[in-house]
């Protein structure tokens, strides 16, 4: 009777957190709606699904990325599907002054800010680390540095209007992943730096939400000339991640986990059964036979 109920009462409490967490709020389009929004690495991409969805759904829009034809192209569809307004801002978030310049564009042309979408990746290689120290602290510059730079500019405007800040992450942030060792050091410093933040801005009474989105594979064009060969399953959907990533948002959920199946529920398992996680992550790929063998 004991042990039934160790673990009879836990596995309640699991139903019961599911089924509160999931059922407590239904999302609407016209939550977005006349909403101002920045979405960065929007060039291509999740970033640029989300664009779209936002358009749909009539929001005021401002993208960056560095490719500006890119951004050209992607503002004029955003227009056609019915964005309340569409512009873009191209440059390099290797640059801090760029990351605080889109902000401050946010101020001058929609006067103000209701989301800060931030989603941007630079590119890495797809390997085992090769020691390049330079490489790693160019891509925390990118992945996390100006995350924390657009954050800080914009967080004046987001207090005025209880908005919120959405930080596209990975599993690969939340459980060490082979392969993409810089990748993933970059997506745990986001994980420490928006979850502190979190706290410090409930301590504080600060109506801003912070959603940390942890994605599984994405069918995006990067993902799946990185990743494909190499990764035993199916990438998931880029529209549909971007639709559940704008859902979570509109919801101000603290953390969204797309596909819920394949991120969610292996990272339960992480402080029970940390080297069984592991092993399943590493199950996931197709592994070079080891030297000799
Ligand atoms: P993507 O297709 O490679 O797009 C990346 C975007 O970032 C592009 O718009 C790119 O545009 C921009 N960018 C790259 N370097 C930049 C720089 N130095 N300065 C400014 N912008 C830059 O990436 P994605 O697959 O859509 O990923 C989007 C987010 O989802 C990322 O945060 C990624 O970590 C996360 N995620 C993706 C997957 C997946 O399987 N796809 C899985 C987990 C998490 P330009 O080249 O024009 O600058």
């Amino acid at each position: 009777m004991g042990r039934l109920q160790k673990i009879l009462i836990p596995f309640l409490g699991l139903v019961l957190a599911f089924w509160f967490y999931s059922a407590r709020d239904t999302f609407k389009p016209e939550m977005l709606r006349g909403k101002r929004v920045i979405v960065t690495g929007a060039s291509t991409g999740i970033g640029e699904q989300i664009a779209y969805h936002l358009a749909r759904m009539g929001s005021h829009i401002l993208i960056t990325a560095r490719t500006e034809a890119k951004l050209q192209n992607v503002v004029q569809r955003c227009l056609e599907l019915g964005a309340a307004s569409a512009r873009f801002v191209s440059g390099t978030m290797e640059d801090t002054a760029f990351a605080q310049r889109v902000v401050r564009e946010a101020q001058t042309s929609l006067g103000g800010l209701d989301m800060l979408i931030l989603n941007h990746v630079g590119a890495s290689y797809f390997g085992f680390f090769d020691g390049d120290v330079e490489h790693v602290r160019k891509l925390l510059e990118i992945n996390f540095l100006s995350y924390v730079a657009m954050t800080t500019s914009a967080l004046p405007m987001l207090k005025e209007s209880e908005g919120s800040i959405v930080v596209v992450s990975s599993m690969a942030g939340k459980v060490g992943f082979p392969f993409t060792v810089p990748y993933s050091a970059t997506k745990f410093a986001l994980d420490g730096f928006f979850s502190s933040l979190r706290q410090e801005f409930t301590i504080q009474s600060i109506n801003v939400s912070i959603t940390l989105c942890i994605l599984g594979f994405i069918d995006t064009e990067r993902a799946v000339r990185a990743a494909a060969e190499v990764l035993r399953e199916r990438p998931a959907p880029r529209d549909e991640c971007a639709l559940e990533i704008l859902k979570g948002a509109a919801l101000r959920r603290r953390e969204l986990y797309y596909r819920y199946g394949s991120t969610r529920l292996p990272l339960l398992l992480r402080d029970c059964a940390a080297e069984l996680l592991d092993y399943l992550v590493r199950s996931r790929y197709r592994l070079p036979a080891p030297p000799g063998a």
